[in-house]
């Protein structure tokens, strides 16, 4: 079956490693077309938005995509490209699996997590009120009158809303996730004891949602004692589920945990269409330098495939990835005992490597 896809090269290092990717997923033999279009503060120079319209419309014609990271300006008024998209598409899963694999350097072995993070509420839902302008001060007032508090008057205001609905669609997914990839445990993560009206709420759902799903183990942690249990035991984890704010940081955690952000792939999922992104950012300072790694995005594609139900060709690109870091010869600098190691090879060299391997093990 042939398969369209949207591709979103980004900006910085975007280009590079989304120009590799591609070619290692055109080399385990699938039909793919790409549908080439792109985002960021570069296409708005000649744009006029950072978010073009034929972006979002290829991605509602094509359903799936995959995207190379895209800088967001400090201080220029920009929104995230990220976060918009997000939001348009109601891409609510945030699924980041952190995974070993032998020759990245880490502190542990073995480790297989899959960290599903709400992507649409929290205090992430965009509800802020700044220090000292006139509706702050009124809801710091509203306050004072329904619930006896006084709010500091020099105080910024951030609104964290979780709903039932929010909650019950991503801890469904979690579980539905646990059980097409046949994982044993489901952990919810939140500060019930604390936060009762919103981590409570998310608790609640999980508790009752988990009951769907006998056959899957599940349990709770409190988000700090999580924190803990992490560095201690992660082996001890499998899935976990958490709003929006917890997962942003455990995510990133848990990627430290095999070994940072250059292997640690992404997916932003919805109802409709899914979006596959590396977690690091656009690494600016070597853009067209040919030297970042593109294992992230690649491993992103591994993601996808397996969405679009080419789980074959998912194997065989993962597994040669996989062989070619634990070979530890043809990798980029940061895979590398040493930083400045001069066998490093380049992002393009290290595709090329990953591609021998794939027409190798595809016989
Ligand atoms: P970054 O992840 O781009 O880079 C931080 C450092 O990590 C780099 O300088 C580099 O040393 C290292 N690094 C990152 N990816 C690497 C790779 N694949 N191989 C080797 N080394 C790698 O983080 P940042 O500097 O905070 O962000 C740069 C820009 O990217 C910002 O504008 C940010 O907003 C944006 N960003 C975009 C996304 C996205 O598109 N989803 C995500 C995060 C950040």
């Amino acid at each position: 079956m042939k398969h369209i896809i949207t591709l979103i090269p980004g900006d910085g290092t975007g280009p590079e490693i989304s120009e590799a990717t591609v070619r290692v997923v055109e080399a385990t033999g699938i039909d793919v077309e790409w549908d080439v279009v792109n985002a960021g503060a570069e296409v708005y120079e000649k744009e006029g938005t950072v978010l073009p319209d034929k972006v979002l419309d290829s991605l509602r014609k094509n359903k799936i995509g995959i995207k190379g990271p895209i800088t967001t300006p400090v201080g220029t008024g920009f929104r995230s490209v990220n976060v918009a998209m997000r939001k348009i598409f109601d891409l609510y899963a945030c699924l980041r699996p952190c995974k070993s694999y032998p020759g990245v350097k880490s502190r542990y072995k073995d480790l297989d997590l899959i960290i599903v993070r709400e992507n649409t509420e929290d205090l992430y839902a965009g509800i802020e009120f700044e220090l000292n302008k006139p509706e702050t001060l009124e809801i710091i007032d509203f306050i004072k009158s329904k619930k006896d508090i006084q709010i500091k008057k020099d105080s910024g205001i951030s609104i964290k809303p979780i709903s039932v609905s929010g909650s019950e669609k991503i801890i469904r997914f979690a579980f539905e996730y646990a059980k097409k990839n046949n994982r044993k445990k489901v952990t919810g993560v939140h500060k019930a004891n604390i936060i009762k009206y919103t981590d409570g709420l998310f608790l609640d759902t999980f508790r009752r949602i988990a009951l769907e799903y006998p056959g899957i183990e599940s349990e709770d942690r409190i988000v700090d004692n999580m924190c803990m249990q992490l560095v201690q035991k992660p082996e001890i984890y499998d899935v976990l589920v958490l709003p929006n704010l917890y997962g942003d940081i455990l995510s990133d955690l848990a990627a430290g945990l095999v070994g940072g952000l250059g292997v640690a792939p992404g997916a932003n999922i919805g109802d409709e269409i899914a979006l596959f992104e590396a977690t690091h950012g656009s690494a600016p300072k070597y853009k067209g330098l040919n030297r970042i790694n593109p294992t992230a995005l690649m491993l992103s594609a591994v993601l996808m495939l397996r969405h679009i139900n080419e789980s074959k060709a998912a194997d065989v690109l993962e597994k040669s990835i996989a062989e070619v870091i634990k070979e530890g010869k043809d990798v980029t600098y940061d895979l590398k005992p040493y930083r400045d190691d001069p066998s490093a090879v380049g992002t393009s060299q290290m595709a090329d490597a990953i591609i021998k391997k794939i027409k190798e093990l595809s016989g």
